[in-house]
């Protein structure tokens, strides 16, 4: 197949592979370059491999509360973090093969190399020159290292999927969804968590409600917080790992460091330049609403973009861009507000829509905040007796749903649905006239007074 082609993606991940595929559906002759593993961040060292990693954690949690409800459990060993693993990658290589039939069966030319820019309308991959008709950005980004001494011995979300065993004892360094997420695991698996933050909270872009939610679930799980942690050097010796702070302190040992510190988007060695694209102080590439950079003809999309770094934003930009280009569908983009997403701890936390703050600096006094706090039924029978909260952001004198933050046991999975509500404008009153589903945590949501 030769070009040049209606449309050059680079980057196999999320956003690239929606993108393409959409694009192929709608009759659009494309080219793919991937210079990894098909399936990019999120099947490979992302959402995939860790929501497998929390469902064993998850695992971990139900087998401490079972004796509660009358189980006599005789648990013979530490949990078979290889035999995990092994599983695990195998249905990543499962999902590998099965992207890259998808792509061979919409035709899709898929280029496995690193892509280069070299004009406002060519891509260099390998030995090939890719000519296209547009161009779209997709290349997502890595995980940041500190420029520390001694930074080198730690590990970063990638390095955590390469563990070969479950280390005994862990630093996390962060306070994002990444950092909170694995260090939660980490320890229901049987690794000592420290986790070490640079405030006094994690989760500092989510609402309060869902801060102390996070800091309470990792802390009742036995994870040991650090607040007002900034590292200056991490060092080696007989017994483990030991990491300075800036105030002096001395953490450790240590049989692994993670750093989950923020990431970095993958645009440096991307050519940028020689096709007059421009990015931001962080190498991101910033777009306007239809995903187009500064250059006519040249759209990027997902992680690289800054925005959300989420998978379903990814394919959602992706998709519907390649709707506009390729399926007539005039106008369509991606509407950033309201976006749900989950953080997979123990329990989970979901989040839709602007936090309390937000709202308030932006509705004022037509603000009302409904919240609720209780040991949820599953609960009642086991000796641990986490609180599940819930909180209801409403604006104006119809009192409009434009926050919904809750943590507690199954929450991963109800929160799609208020998703579409509150994204339909939901009001309050709506909320209350929905009949509640009992016994459930999601009730209190319609019944909050
Ligand atoms: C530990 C972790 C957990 C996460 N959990 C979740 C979650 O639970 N839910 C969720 O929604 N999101 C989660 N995410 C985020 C999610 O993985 C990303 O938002 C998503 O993968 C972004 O998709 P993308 O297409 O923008 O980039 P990516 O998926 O990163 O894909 C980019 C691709 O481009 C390729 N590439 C880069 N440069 C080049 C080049 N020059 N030439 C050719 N190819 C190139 C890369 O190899 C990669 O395959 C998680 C991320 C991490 C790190």
């Amino acid at each position: 197949m030769g070009g040049p082609w209606d449309l050059v993606v680079i980057g196999g991940g999320s956003g690239g592979l929606a993108a393409a595929q959409r694009a192929a559906d709608h009759g659009a002759r494309v080219a793919l370059v991937e210079s990894g593993r098909l399936g990019g961040t999120c099947v490979n060292v992302g959402c995939v491999p860790k929501k497998v990693m929390w469902n064993a954690a998850h695992l971990a949690h139900l087998l401490g509360d079972a004796p509660d409800y009358g189980f006599r459990l005789a648990v013979t060993g530490p949990q078979d973090w290889r035999l995990l693993r092994e599983k695990r990658d195998a249905y990543v290589r499962r999902l590998n093969d099965i992207y890259a039939g998808n792509l061979e069966r919409r035709r899709i030319h898929l280029v496995r190399g690193t892509a280069r820019l070299t004009g406002p309308r060519t891509v260099a991959a390998g030995s090939e020159v890719l000519e296209g008709r547009h161009i779209i950005i997709a290349t997502g980004g890595c995980p940041l290292v500190p420029d520390l001494p001694g930074a080198g011995l730690g590990i970063t979300s990638d390095g955590f999927f390469e563990l070969e065993h479950c280390p005994a004892r862990t630093a996390v360094v962060g306070s994002g969804y990444i950092a909170v997420e694995l260090a939660g695991l980490l320890q229901a698996l049987g690794s000592a968590v420290t986790l070490l933050a640079r405030h006094d909270a994690v989760l500092r872009r989510f609402d309060v409600l869902l801060q102390e939610a996070a800091a309470a679930g990792l802390q009742a799980g036995g994870v040991s917080l650090r607040w007002h942690s900034i590292p200056e050097a991490l060092e080696r010796r007989a017994d483990g790992l030991h990491l300075r702070t800036r105030d002096g302190v001395e953490h450790g040992p240590f049989d692994s460091l993670v750093w989950a510190v923020g990431r970095l988007p993958a645009t440096a060695e991307l050519g940028l330049e020689a096709a007059g694209v421009d990015s931001d102080a962080g190498g991101f590439i910033p777009t306007d609403r239809f995903q187009e950079t500064g250059v006519p003809g040249i759209f990027a999309i997902g992680d690289v973009t800054g925005r959300e770094q989420l998978t379903p934003v990814a394919i959602a930009a992706g998709r519907r861009l390649a709707d506009r280009l390729y399926g007539g569908m005039e106008g369509r983009h991606l509407d950033y507000r309201n976006i749900p997403t989950v953080v997979f701890t123990h329990p989970p936390l979901g989040t839709v829509g602007l936090t309390e703050e937000q709202a308030r600096t932006l509705h004022g006094d037509a603000v009302r905040v409904y919240r609720s706090e209780f040991v949820p039924m599953y609960h009642a029978l086991t000796e641990a007796k986490p609180k599940a909260r819930l909180k209801l952001v409403t604006a104006g004198v119809d009192e409009r749903v434009v926050g919904c933050h809750i943590a507690g046991p199954g929450v991963d999975e109800a929160l799609q649905g208020f998703a579409v509500a509150i994204r339909m404008g939901a009001t309050k009153r709506d909320f209350d006239d929905t009949v509640a589903i009992h016994p459930t945590l999601a009730e209190e949501l319609v019944t909050l007074r």
